[in-house]
């Protein structure tokens, strides 16, 4: 027994089915944002669209998590700290004020960006890991990038340092606001008024930059790249 092959359509959404004994109805959510119902045979397609469309809100919510919002196409530019890059299509190289990934399915072609956005992304902070270091007496410390969803940085105990190229899609300010977040806690590993003290020698306005920061992760720009 198995799932339709090809999904139909129903109340809108992509569904695979699978008809059973089962008496109960039981539905998830694929990571492709697929809805995949468990079904009694006898139940006709009608009646789990009714079923569908009375646990929407549900849906909506899953498949936002399943990050479905990545299966839009991809656009033309992507802004990086505020400026429009060009998105063209090639073989996987960049250069100044644009980016260019092979033709292929818009999801492959997110995650191609995503490396060379990356490699973007590891020499900014480089460059302002060397101008702000020297300015609280510190040597540049190593560092990596990640892709977290959840931490626009983060600094270890043993004293790396890790950011999420995500930054990227946000402004100069942000960027920087977060290289001297993380080089902070290499002189106060912790969120003390002598920690904050510290970010405002450097950051004098962090509150307000900190704050959009928390704003601009909920935009549906951001969101869109939830899931790389
Ligand atoms: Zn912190």
């Amino acid at each position: 027994m198995s799932y339709s092959s090809s999904p139909v359509m129903l109340a809108g959404y992509p569904c695979r089915i699978l008809r059973t004994s089962q008496k109960s109805t039981t539905l998830r959510v694929d990571s492709d944002g697929t809805l995949r119902i468990r079904t009694n045979r006898r139940i006709s397609n009608q009646q789990l669209e009714r079923f569908v469309r009375a646990h929407e809100d549900w849906i909506r919510q899953a498949r936002e998590k399943a990050g479905t919002a990545a299966q839009q196409p991809l656009e033309n530019t992507i802004r990086l700290l505020g400026e429009p890059w060009e998105i063209r299509t090639g073989s996987l190289c960049r250069g100044e004020g644009w980016l260019q990934v092979p033709a292929g399915e818009e999801d492959v072609r997110r995650r191609q960006l995503v490396l060379l956005v990356q490699e973007i992304t590891r020499e900014k902070c480089q460059q302002r890991l060397a101008y702000f270091a020297p300015l609280l007496g510190l040597a540049v410390p190593p560092f990596s990038i990640g892709r977290s969803n959840s931490q626009w940085g983060c600094c270890r105990k043993n004293g790396a340092l890790r950011f999420s190229w995500k930054i990227l899609l946000l402004g100069e300010r942000e960027l920087d606001y977060l290289v001297v977040h993380e080089l902070c806690h290499l002189r106060e590993f912790n969120h003390s008024a002598r920690f904050w003290a510290l970010v405002e020698t450097l950051i004098p306005d962090w509150k307000t930059v900190a704050q959009q920061m928390k704003e601009a992760a909920l935009s549906p720009a951001f969101q869109v790249w939830r899931p790389y």
